[in-house]
């Protein structure tokens, strides 16, 4: 026979492009349209209802970016449409709206939400689902369109800067013209062709040449246009369906790859749409998956935020009634059990639980469900810490398939354990299509089988489908592709089911799966560590802040019977953890996003501030008495940790002096040089001796880097930064200064039209130099790092990260080493030799490098590079620029248990208070390795006391928890602060003793009697 495939196919494209979009609808109307432009900022649909509506005419330009525009529809169904007052066969009404799309992509552009005229939601309207289904039954209607003009920010992903990220420059002109809202009589043969048609074409696609297969569904498909006529499609479409029914009725084989598909819609919580257009977003993503469901009683819909629950609740609250129903009928399947989908190398370990804690609070509370999985397709790699934070909450399971996206190295398991830093281990699955954006393809399909990782151990996977980033959702055409794909030959098998059902058949199937341990660093996006330092710092800060504020409100609660603020600290930490969400704490976000969260954040400063200082002066009463509150958990100034008491002055001896190299500060415990440039040149630890800098280098050295990621400007730093670099030496003035109880070093520096002021301080008694860098930054695609080389032999560097800390190589020996050169530490670097180390501590700084170079080809010493600033300028053109303060302190002579301190230290400054009397702590905990990373009330607000603790040196400790009020037996909760059932070594009213392993976590809840 001859090889007539490739004119075969190009004749199927043909008369699927040309044919089928016409037929699909056997006849149009236009409605009558009238239009209200809203002024300002979105309305609620009651004041849009009762807004003032004038005609227009079809096409009319709407909307200037950000804008929204609301559009009455009317009509009624013209009388010849039906025959013997019925509709004809096989057709159903419905609206098709063109609000002015391009492009078939839906959430980067125009959107639409339609409501009926009582206020009820409809569904969304976007490209690819551009209808709204005209009642049944209906002769006459009338509906709302909400739209809005939202603009596309991303383009063509060139990168380049944009004005439309913020109100003030997006400009006015309209974006969009509505090109059609017709009335049209839908063939629903033509769309079930359509749909048969896409399904084997895209299978066929997949198929081997060589294949009988790939030409049987050919053949079909030959035959199928062969007998639809383009002049009567509506005529013999079902003559074409009969044609396509042997080739999709031919079923899978036994050995056909499983998959699992859930819908979804990724909707990021704020990225190139601020945080108010995510409401919208979800009302009509969510509005369009329960309608859906009322069709397609199999359709799944997986929904992982509570934040977004939470808004839908407060907002569209009948929509919410409705998620509610369909949760019940288990159609609508809250996962992820977090607040938001979060970064997950910044967050502190206590804003990882809380996620964990507010956001399954809120399932279970709503919705009665407890999630057993971790849903994180798109976060920008995941702590080594996860794991047992996961388990801590009740977890079982985890998913992400981002790490698809690494540049160097690909991740060798689909399915496996992921261990973390504890030993805990949860079973992880990376959904082997490589996209949470399934629209149930043939491509996908076959890459989901293809990239399978565990073929002939275990056969399933699963695949998230449905529209997401902006959202959108599942379509009804994804629905009818999962139905022809159920059991379909040369197909991986298709089942719609939860995650929930995923897990248990994924997890029952692999008897003993590969174990990977450590971190699942993403190699891309490292920039994300750095990137708009304010929406960092200011997490952090409130981080330190809802420690305290917590603290001092339980303790006030406690010892002087002041009410607890819950809610007041609630919408605190969901303010907090809304920030930490994928795109806002990465500072990948548009400008308009990162204004509102630095506005919000210091909103929450002064809120936790407030609560602090209450409960402060409620606790040490009336008087004058200099105190410090000491919320660390080892002392501070001889005040006991957690208490509040008289600080003892600092002893020794303090000096600052100009010698001829420069200049020398001075304690009794450590003494720094300086040169005239201002770098630290020499750094001892009076105890060791031992000089912390390598002969002829220098330390506290500003290098600005060239900074030109070839893509994703805000998310990367491509390690050609390292490539052009140049110190910032020149300097302005260097002034020596001294107080009561520190010298200080003053250096000013300017470059290019950015300044630098440096301020070295070191106070009596202090074991660490503290650095504080103040800097007016001006300038464009430039990474701004702090220097320190540390004369250390040393294979590898320790980085705090949730509960505890990594290791990692500072060497390249491998491209996994090499692929990991700039990476997340939380409050505190050490690098050490066995018996000597330095640790370098931050207050709001996450992206670090740290590398090691040899001298004189016979010792190495390593480097610590410190990420102050960066200055992309996609999505936001002003990204980092004005004044930023960043804060370090670098320890020489120190171990782990020191670097601890000093990072807890500098993140939970020496707060001083008056007042009249010193507060003896309500909690005491025995091991001075074990840490206090909450003490608060319980929850449930029954006034339990609830201490959270961790190992945090990596070693084995036997703690005592002590309560110092009426206590009853304390007992071991998980993060929700419900009974863990784990083993204690020995508990009494108001004490328990534990047993905790290398990092261990363990929460204990002390009732108060
Ligand atoms: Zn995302």
């Amino acid at each position: 026979m001859h090889d007539d495939r490739q004119l075969t196919e190009g004749r199927l494209t043909r008369f699927i492009d040309d044919v089928l979009p016409g037929a699909l609808y056997r006849r149009r109307k236009p409605l009558q349209v009238q239009a209200w432009h809203v002024p300002g900022e979105p309305v609620p649909v009651s004041k849009a209802l009762a807004a003032e509506y004038r005609a227009v005419e079809v096409p009319f330009p709407w909307g200037a970016p950000w804008s929204t525009s609301w559009f009455r529809v009317r009509g009624s169904v013209p009388p010849e449409w039906f025959e013997d007052g019925r509709l004809p066969a096989g057709t159903r009404l419905e609206v098709a709206v063109d609000l002015g799309f391009y492009g078939d992509r839906p959430g980067f552009q125009a959107e639409g939400l339609a409501f009926l005229p009582d206020g009820s939601l409809v569904k969304g309207i976007a490209p690819r689902s551009a209808y709204v289904p005209w009642p049944e039954g209906r002769r006459d209607h009338e509906f709302f369109i909400e739209a809005a003009a939202n603009p596309d920010v991303a383009g063509e992903y060139t990168f380049r800067p944009t004005p439309l990220g913020d109100r003030e420059t997006a400009g006015a002109e309209p974006l969009y013209t509505v090109r059609q809202i017709d009335l049209g009589l839908l063939d629903t043969t033509v769309w079930e062709l359509a749909q048969d048609i896409w399904t084997l074409r895209g299978l066929m696609a997949e198929l081997p040449i060589e294949g009988s297969r790939r030409w049987q569904i050919l053949r079909a498909l030959e035959r199928m246009i062969d007998v639809v006529d383009p002049d009567d499609v509506a005529g013999t479409a079902a003559r074409g369906r009969e044609e396509l029914a042997g080739a999709l009725s031919s079923p899978a084989a036994a050995s056909a790859h499983r998959v699992v598909a859930v819908g979804h819609a990724h909707i990021d919580t704020a990225w190139l749409w601020p945080l108010r257009e995510t409401i919208r977003k979800c009302a009509r993503t969510f509005a369009s998956a329960v309608a859906l469901m009322d069709e397609y009683p199999e359709y799944r819909f997986a929904c992982s935020s509570a934040q977004q629950l939470f808004w839908i609740k407060r907002d569209y609250p009948a929509l919410f009634q409705r998620i509610r129903e369909k949760v019940a009928t288990g159609q609508f399947v809250p996962v992820g059990g977090m607040w938001v989908e979060p970064d997950m190398n910044m967050p502190g370990g206590e804003s990882m639980a809380r996620q964990l804690v507010l956001g399954k609070r809120f399932f279970l509370e709503e919705f009665g469900v407890d999630s057993q999985e971790a849903w994180v397709p798109d976060t920008f790699g995941y702590s080594a810490a996860i794991p047992q934070i996961l388990r801590e909450a009740g977890m079982r399971w985890f998913m992400t398939q981002k790490i698809s996206w690494n540049q160097t190295n690909e991740m060798p398991h689909t399915s496996f354990l992921w261990e973390g830093i504890d030993g805990s281990q949860v079973f992880t699955h990376f959904p082997s299509a490589d996209t949470y954006i399934s629209e149930l393809s043939g491509a996908e399909l076959a890459h989901a089988e293809r990239n399978f990782k565990e073929k002939g151990t275990a056969g399933s996977s699963l695949v998230p489908f449905g529209w997401g980033d902006g959202g959108g959702g599942p379509t009804r055409e994804m629905l009818a592709a999962a139905s022809r794909l159920r059991s379909l030959d040369g197909s991986p098998t298709v089942e719609i089911d939860s995650p929930e059902a995923f897990f248990e058949r994924a997890e029952a199937e692999y008897g003993e799966p590969p174990v990977w341990v450590g971190e699942l660093y993403l190699e891309l996006h490292r920039g994300s560590l750095t990137s708009q330092h304010r929406t960092k710092q200011g997490n952090r800060r409130n981080e330190n802040l809802l420690l305290e504020a917590e603290l001092w409100a339980a303790t006030a609660a406690v010892r002087a019977g002041a009410s607890y603020p819950y809610r007041e600290i609630e919408a605190a930490w969901q303010t907090v953890l809304l920030h930490q969400f994928h795109d806002i704490l990465p500072g990948t976000s548009i400008a308009w996003v990162h204004q509102e969260v630095e506005e919000a954040n210091a909103d929450v400063e002064r809120t936790l501030e407030r609560i602090i200082a209450a409960a402060l002066a409620a606790l040490s009463g009336p008087g004058e008495r200099e105190l410090v509150a000491n919320a660390r958990s080892f002392p501070d100034a001889g005040v006991l940790p957690l208490g509040v008491g008289e600080p003892a002055p600092a002893g020794g001896e303090l000096d600052v002096r100009e010698t001829e190299a420069g200049f020398v500060l001075s304690n009794s415990h450590i003494v720094v040089g300086v040169d005239q440039l201002g770098h630290i040149t020499s750094l001892r630890d009076t105890t060791s001796g031992r000089e912390a800098i390598p002969a002829g280098e220098s330390g506290n050295v500003l290098m600005l880097h060239r900074d030109t990621p070839n893509l994703w400007d805000a998310w990367d730093v491509d390690v050609h930064y390292r490539r052009a670099a140049r110190p910032i030496d020149g300097i302005e003035s260097i002034a020596a200064g001294r107080e009561p109880d520190a010298v200080t070093l003053t250096i000013r520096r300017r470059f290019g039209t950015s300044s630098i002021s440096q301020v070295l301080r070191l106070e009596r008694g202090a074991g660490s130099l503290a650095i504080e860098n103040t800097i007016d930054w001006k300038e464009k695609h430039k990474l701004l790092k702090l220097v320190f080389p540390i004369d250390v032999h040393a294979d590898r560097f320790a980085a705090e990260t949730q509960f505890g800390h990594v290791f990692r190589p500072t060497h390249v020996n491998t491209s996994w080493d090499a692929a990991r050169f700039e990476v997340s530490a939380h409050r505190w670097i050490h690098v050490a030799e066995p018996g000597y180390g330095v640790a370098i501590a931050n207050e709001s700084t996450y992206g670090h490098d740290v590398t090691r170079h040899t001298v004189d080809g016979r010792r190495t010493v390593v480097a610590v590079g410190l990420s102050l600033l960066r200055s992309p300028e996609f999505p936001d053109p002003g990204a980092d620029q004005g004044e930023h303060v960043i804060r370090f302190a670098v320890r020489p002579g120190a171990g782990i248990r020191d670097a601890v301190r000093e990072g807890t230290a500098l993140n939970l400054p020496r707060r001083r208070v008056r007042g009249g009397h010193p507060v003896a702590p309500v909690i005491s905990v025995s091991h001075p390795g074990v840490s206090v990373s909450s003490v608060k009330l319980a929850e449930d607000g029954g006034g339990d006391v609830v201490v959270r603790v961790y190992e945090s040196e990596g070693a084995r400790a036997e703690v005592t928890v002590t309560a110092d009020f009426d206590a009853g037996t304390p007992r071991l909760v998980d993060l929700l602060e419900r009974d863990s059932g784990r083993e204690t070594v020995a508990f009494g009213p108001g004490r328990i003793t534990l047993s905790l392993g290398p990092f261990q976590l363990a929460t204990v809840r002390i009732p108060r009697l």
